[in-house]
């Protein structure tokens, strides 16, 4: 947007800038259609983006991150979206990580933060299971303590990152009757664990790249010290508590999508003829772009305003979620605009407004869908 730079952004952030857009543009773009066959993105692409510094850009270089901020992770991620590289998983993977950071024993962020900047370890997440998604304290998974370790019991379902994950953070119960209280974050390594199993990549409508996949745990054997935080009951408080990082992201891939949407319509909209006149000259085409321009550029204000807040320590839960609902509505309204405009080509998988399109939707439902957002604001009124 002309005269606008986000108040987050710097020189030197804008020069990180240029250093990710080559890389995503040249090296991880050409491989998009080869993950969207293989329903998957290979473990080299992971240990390269490691090796670039693109994984953990704010995890301290003690720790074997970058040791930028959340800034950083913001153009990594604003830049993936821009490139139309959808599949890979690196939002989940930053939330797995962001656990360990925000919650991790000393001994926890040393054993898995370095591998986790480096792409050695992939980090999934895995709360939603067939009978549980939006009300989490419904889920079956067990963890029950015997000796000096715990034995894991259960199935997960939509698991992003699920065929090549092997850090995956296993939300379980372990004092049933507890209710929230209950519920214990585990940090499970599945390389070589017996009774652990990936089941189906899921047939998605959108995000072919990604592999969504099933999980099943079956007597699974892991040591004491995987437990989140070292001790037990404190999963659904660290959870709650994560939700502002992992809304900002959702809204974040939004906003980059909407941009990314007016651009090359816009583009579009002057090659394309119709009636003797570029498509754009039409009154009703400059309308709908002026109107999604405008949308995108209030999606923009918001989520820096986010961003701000959250490098700051000051984001709290209810904002994130109103940016989480409003920017990924506004996400589809926009997109599906921009499709209309491309008529029959829009419809058409060459064209990146399609695929757009398919991949846009599941932003109303993950993450904690629009209408548990809702209920979050709601309960500040
Ligand atoms: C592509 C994809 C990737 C995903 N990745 C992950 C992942 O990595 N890890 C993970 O754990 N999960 C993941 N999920 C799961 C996702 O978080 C859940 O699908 C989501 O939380 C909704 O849960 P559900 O599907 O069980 O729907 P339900 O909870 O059954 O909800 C069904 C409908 O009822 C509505 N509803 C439910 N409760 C209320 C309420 N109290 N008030 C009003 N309406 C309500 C919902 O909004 C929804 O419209 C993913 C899902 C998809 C599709």
């Amino acid at each position: 947007m002309i005269g606008y730079r986000s108040p987050w952004l710097d020189d030197e952030l804008e020069s990180f800038r240029s250093t990710v857009r080559r890389f995503v543009t040249d090296v991880l773009a050409p491989r998009e259609p080869a993950w969207q066959a293989a329903h998957r993105v290979d473990a080299d692409s992971w240990r390269e983006m490691g090796a670039m510094g693109l994984l953990l850009c704010d995890v301290a270089e003690d720790y074997g991150g970058s040791g930028g901020t959340f800034a950083h992770d913001c153009i990594v991620f604003e830049e993936l979206a821009y490139a139309g590289v959808a599949s890979f998983g690196k939002s989940v993977h930053n939330i797995c990580a962001h656990y360990v950071v925000a919650y991790g024993t000393e001994a926890q962020k040393r054993r898995w933060l370095p591998r986790l900047a480096s792409g050695e370890l992939v980090g999934a997440i895995a709360m939603s299971e067939p009978a549980a998604g939006s009300d989490l304290q419904g889920i079956r998974t067990r963890g029950v303590r015997a000796d000096d370790h715990y034995l894991l019991n259960g199935s997960k379902t939509f698991i992003t990152n699920g065929q090549v994950a092997n850090l995956i953070m296993v939300v379980a119960k372990t004092d049933p009757g507890a209710a929230a209280k209950g519920i214990s974050l585990f940090m499970v390594e599945t390389d070589g664990l017996e009774g652990f199993r990936r089941g189906r990549t899921l047939d998605k409508i959108g995000m072919p790249g990604q592999d969504t996949s099933e999980l099943f745990f079956d007597d699974c054997r892991v040591p004491v010290d995987c437990v989140l935080g070292g001790g037990e009951g404190q999963g659904f408080a660290q959870m709650m508590d994560e939700l502002p990082y992992e809304r900002t992201i959702v809204a974040l891939y939004g906003v980059a999508v909407m941009e990314r949407a007016v651009r090359i319509t816009t583009d579009y909209a002057r090659e394309r003829h119709a009636f003797g006149q570029a498509l754009i000259e039409m009154q009703n085409t400059r309308f709908k772009l002026a109107e999604a321009k405008t949308i995108a550029h209030i999606g923009r204000v918001f989520i820096d305003s986010c961003i701000v807040r959250y490098l700051a320590g000051t984001l709290d839960t209810a904002t994130a979620s109103m940016a989480k609902w409003w920017l990924t509505d506004m996400q589809c309204q926009v997109v599906d605009e921009c499709l209309q405009l491309h008529g029959g080509y829009g419809y058409m998988r060459e064209y990146p407004i399609a695929q757009m399109y398919a991949d846009s939707r599941v932003q109303r439902i993950y993450g904690g869908s629009n209408e548990i957002m809702k209920e979050i604001i709601a309960r500040t009124l």
